[in-house]
């Protein structure tokens, strides 16, 4: 027990009488302070004089001042009965509390407590730091309060009654808990949002979330009461880091959530700037003193409130939709605010908005950000879907656009019949398909049509044929017994509309003689003239046959036979001419013409041509074409069309092509030197896509011959590279990765789409010349050509247009875009020779200065 003197101190005229029924009795105008130094005991601070004692003013706030103070209550019970109350100190962030009650120099209760020291110090548990008061009827006694802290020196005192305590803290702790369980919900349910959507606005906004819940709890006691109150290490590094942290939460949310990186990138700056503060406060945190520090953290709200507002307003009035109603969001926390502040100032009045304004403020923001989620989130969704439907469109669109390319590519424009790319095709699966049955490949001709053409004019002349090729067709499909080629707007097609006025059909059947004779029923119908308007029309049709024996089955090559058998026939005798090997002048030449090829190769009987290809934005010359010359002693010329397939058949077309291509380097070297860039295009077949090792050979002639890969483009058709798709696509990559350029050849004369083609690494499209060559007479391929060139461009490649034979066709692929042009209007295919001459004196200009020297 310690005895105390202190008779000297006038006390008495501060003493505060308690009222029985007041529930609490502020301690205003009551409470006197004094400075000491920190180990100044109780028993020194009695014995100072009254004069040392100062009068507290009636709100005690002595701002951030780190030196010991000494608070001194006196408080009288008149009444005639015993009292216990409760003093409470209702701002929970001193680090060093203690508490003496004196009675008659008799300290009769002590309490050593404060948030530096773990949660069981406290006399009552709870957030504020309580104290009970005993007070005898009729009796007087002082309260010394001992308090030192780091921060804000804040000393609320009321005097409370014990009931009247623990029912308005209760009412206190529920309302809090309320507040804190909605962060909780908010917090857990956008967590659960973002691991759904995996959008960090979420994470951002869980981050805001939990940091306001942090702040709330950890400046209330909240979190040192109920989640570590024997850690006061932590509870004060926390309120320390935790206001920039939530600073810095707030800004990486406003910047994820508007975006601001990608659509406003001088905001952004000024966001990660911020961010950078608040990283820097809260590091700051750590080693600079707890004043400082924390002024720090609180001095950096302002502008980051202001700044997230004036962000939010500025791109609202710019009509971004997300800044709406995350401004009225910072409104809200900041109307809260400055709501608490002018009470603090005492221009407005308590009420329960005032005194909680920044927990309503702050719940309010929390609720209307998590609005703003919801809200951002079904516009980007709907954005979304409208963005889906139109790409679904445009894809419908191209898909539609390529259709219909395909089916012009593949049927005559004027009957509508499938061409003879169908007619191969088709055939060609039937053979397969069936090879126990005999096919018969027909062919019909009209010779007479020039005339008809002649006597009724092109237009009736037109519908002529169209009649025709319909009761030709309808007649085999209900007839002939004709293989189906296609089928389209609910009809079949048997005839295929091969060229000019010739058709042609196969049938298959049992037996040879049963399939002539149905045909050539038919044969009958069709000798007699034909009625058209009135006028009985001798269209002079002739026939042509060939079946497919065992050692030809190429529908190709059955046609040709067929064209062969038709030659034979005189008009009108009413026969039906089949293909015998003895018709065909040139089977017997088949034979040996390969051993020859072979012998031409080693005797340099073959020679490649050059053909110059324009481009037509520059008016440059960027490109030849090498194509092979085969000039026969006995025969003459051979056209390569003959020879080529023969030499992809029997494979000799692999020692053909290393020969064409190293010509053709050979010849680049020889444009170099003239000053020339242009690039080389050689064909190359099916079979060298197929041969393991192509690409290497390619290479190693490359090296050889010093050309860049870049100057070299490889033709391939685009039948040749759907061949074999997985060994070309492998040989394809291979050469693309050298850097060699790839062509396709020939393009809408098979039958793959540019779906199919996207899929292959190509860098150039050749329109087939059948396309080019009539384009500036025929409607319907002009068109073709036309959505060619933008579907190619669409995708990204160049487009060459080839035999191009006159002006108008050139000024016209001009204005369509074309990139390239090749034909006859330009050059035909010169000797390397003649094309360096011509390039040396050609209007279209080289693609760069000859080099002198
Ligand atoms: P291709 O690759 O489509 O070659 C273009 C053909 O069109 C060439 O016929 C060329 O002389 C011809 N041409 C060029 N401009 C015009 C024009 O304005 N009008 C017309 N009507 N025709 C034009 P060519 O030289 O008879 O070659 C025919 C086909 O033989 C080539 O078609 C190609 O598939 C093949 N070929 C030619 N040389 C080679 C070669 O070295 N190797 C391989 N594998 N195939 C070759
Ligand atoms: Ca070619
Ligand atoms: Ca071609």
């Amino acid at each position: 027990m310690l005895l105390i003197t202190a008779a000297s101190l006038p006390l008495q005229a501060r003493n505060l009488s308690v009222q029985v029924d007041e529930p609490r009795q502020s301690l205003a105008g009551h409470v006197r302070y004094l400075m000491t130094d920190v180990d100044t005991e109780l028993a020194e601070v009695l014995r100072r004089p009254a004069s040392e004692w100062q009068q507290a003013p009636d709100d005690i706030n002595l701002g951030y001042h780190q030196q010991t103070h000494w608070f001194l209550i006196s408080v009288t019970n008149a009444v005639a009965e015993h009292l216990d109350h409760y003093l409470e100190l209702g701002y929970p962030m001193l680090d060093s509390v203690a508490f003496y009650q004196v009675r008659q120099d008799e300290i009769i209760h002590a309490v050593e407590t404060g948030d530096a020291r773990p949660f069981g110090s406290r006399a009552i548990e709870h957030r504020n730091f309580i104290f009970p008061v005993s007070m005898p009827a009729g009796s007087t006694t002082s309260i010394y309060l001992r308090v030192q802290t780091e921060g804000a020196l804040q000393v609320p005192l009321m005097l409370w009654q014990e009931d009247a305590f623990h029912a308005a803290s209760e009412r206190a702790l529920t309302l809090q808990s309320m507040f804190y369980g909605i962060l909780l919900v908010m917090a857990a349910f956008n967590l659960f949002l973002y691991f759904s959507f995996r959008e960090r606005a979420y994470l951002y906004y869980v981050l805001i979330v939990t940091s306001t819940l942090g702040l709330m709890t950890g400046l209330s006691g909240f979190a040192f009461q109920y989640v570590y109150p024997e850690l006061p290490g932590v509870h004060h590094a926390l309120i320390l880091t935790i206001v920039p942290f939530s600073q810095f939460a707030m800004c990486l949310f406003a910047r994820e959530f508007l975006e601001l990186e990608d659509l406003h990138p001088g905001w952004s700056r000024i966001f990660l700037a911020m961010m950078a503060a608040a990283l820097l406060c809260m590091a700051g945190a750590l080693i600079l003193d707890y004043g400082l520090s924390t002024r720090l953290s609180v001095l950096l709200a302002i502008p980051v409130a202001l700044i997230n507002l004036w962000a939010g307003i500025h791109l609202w009035l710019q009509g971004d939709h997300n800044a709406k109603l995350f401004s009225v969001a910072w409104l809200a926390l900041l109307t809260g605010s400055l709501l608490t502040v002018l009470n603090k100032l005492g221009v407005l009045g308590s009420s329960v908005l005032t005194e909680h304004g920044i927990p309503i403020g702050a719940s309010t923001q929390a609720v209307l950000f998590s609005f703003a989620l919801a809200d951002r989130f079904n516009r980007q969704r709907d954005a979304y879907l409208q963005e889906k439907q139109n790409s679904l469109d445009a894809m419908e669109q191209q898909r539609e656009a390529e259709r219909a390319l395909h089916h012009a590519s593949t049927h005559h424009e004027l009957t509508g019949l499938p061409n003879r790319t169908i007619f191969e095709r088709v055939t060609e699966a039937a053979l397969r398909q069936n090879p126990e049955l005999e096919t018969g490949i027909f062919l019909l001709h009209l010779k007479n049509f020039d005339d008809v053409n002649k006597t009724l004019g092109h237009k009736q002349a037109d519908t002529l044929l169209q009649d025709f090729a319909q009761r030709l067709n309808g007649l085999l499909s209900r007839q002939g017994g004709a293989l189906p080629l296609d089928a389209y707007d609910h009809r079949f097609f048997c005839v295929s509309h091969v060229e000019g006025v010739s058709f042609a059909f196969t049938v298959q059947g049992s037996d040879q003689q049963a399939i002539l004779a149905r045909i050539d029923a038919l044969v009958d119908q069709f000798s007699k003239p034909l009625e058209f308007k009135g006028l009985a029309l001798e269209l002079g049709l002739v026939f042509g046959c060939s079946f497919a024996s065992e050692t030809e089955r190429e529908p190709q090559v059955l046609l040709r036979q067929a064209f062969i058998a038709f030659d034979q026939t005189v008009f009108g005798d009413g026969n039906l001419p089949v293909y015998a090997p003895e018709m065909n002048p040139y089977s017997p030449r088949r034979l040996t013409l390969m051993t020859e090829l072979r012998e031409a190769l080693r005797t340099e009987g073959l020679t490649l041509h050059f053909q110059p290809q324009i481009h037509l934005m520059t008016s440059r010359v960027a490109g030849f074409e090498a194509l092979i010359r085969w000039q026969h002693p006995e025969h003459g010329f051979v056209p390569p069309d003959e020879f080529i397939p023969m030499a992809e058949q029997t494979g000799l077309i692999k020692p053909v092509t290393r020969w064409v291509l190293n010509e053709a380097l050979l010849f680049c070297t020889r444009l170099d030197e003239a000053g020339c860039d242009a690039t080389v295009s050689i064909n190359i077949s099916a079979v060298n896509l197929r041969e393991p090792g192509f690409c290497e050979d390619v290479c190693a002639l490359l090296k050889k011959n010093r050309v860049a890969a870049q100057r070299l483009v490889l033709e391939v058709t685009e039948t040749a590279a759907m061949l074999d798709p997985i060994l070309s696509l492998q040989a394809l990559r291979a050469l693309r990765a050298a850097d060699v350029r790839v062509s396709i050849d020939d393009f809408g004369t098979g039958h793959s789409s540019l779906s199919y083609i996207r899929k292959l690494p190509v860098n150039e499209i050749k329109i087939d010349r059948s396309f080019v060559m009539e384009m500036d007479r025929n409607k319907g391929d002009a068109t073709i050509v036309r959505t060619t060139v933008n579907m190619c461009h669409d995708l990204g490649y160049e487009v060459v247009a080839e035999g191009v034979e006159n002006e108008n066709i050139q000024t016209l692929l001009k204005t369509l875009g074309c990139d390239l042009i090749q034909g006859y209007h330009i050059a035909r295919p010169m000797s390397s020779d003649a094309a360096l001459a011509w390039l040396a004196v050609t209007s279209w200009s080289k693609t760069r200065t000859p080099v002198t020297g």
